[in-house]
């Protein structure tokens, strides 16, 4: 199981500002905006978002809706969505979820 399931299953706990049949958002651990949550289906059987884009386009789609809705109850409505797809492309946990970042965000540093 992977660590984001066990955060919807309640065996480890977070900080969730969000969640419905299909979808959980919580606060990331370590965030690296002023405002930094995470967006992940329940489902763990996509690993990342091509493959989720490629199994089921409607859950990817709602994974957006509810980053929008996010944001602007917990910033000014303005964000960046970010995937990260492959070891080197920094993914740690391959259970597709994508970082809402939000808040004064400086253009110009996508990547450090
Ligand atoms: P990735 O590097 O795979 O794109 O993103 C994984 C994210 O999950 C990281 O930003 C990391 O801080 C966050 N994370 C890892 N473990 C936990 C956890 O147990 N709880 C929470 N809330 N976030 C976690």
């Amino acid at each position: 199981m992977s660590i984001f399931s066990r955060i919807v299953a309640r065996e480890i706990p977070a900080d969730i500002v969000f969640e419905n049949d299909d979808v959980i958002a919580f606060r990331d651990i370590a965030p690296q905006a002023p405002v930094h949550l995470l967006v992940v289906p329940k489902t763990e059987q996509y690993a990342n978002v091509s493959e989720l884009a490629a199994g089921d386009p409607a859950l990817l789609a709602q994974m957006v809706t509810v980053a929008n809705g996010l944001a602007a109850e917990h910033s000014n409505g303005e964000f960046r969505l970010v995937f990260n797809s492959g070891e080197s492309a920094g993914q740690t946990v391959f259970h597709v979820h994508a970082h809402i970042l939000s808040g004064q965000l400086q253009e110009g540093s996508l990547a450090e």
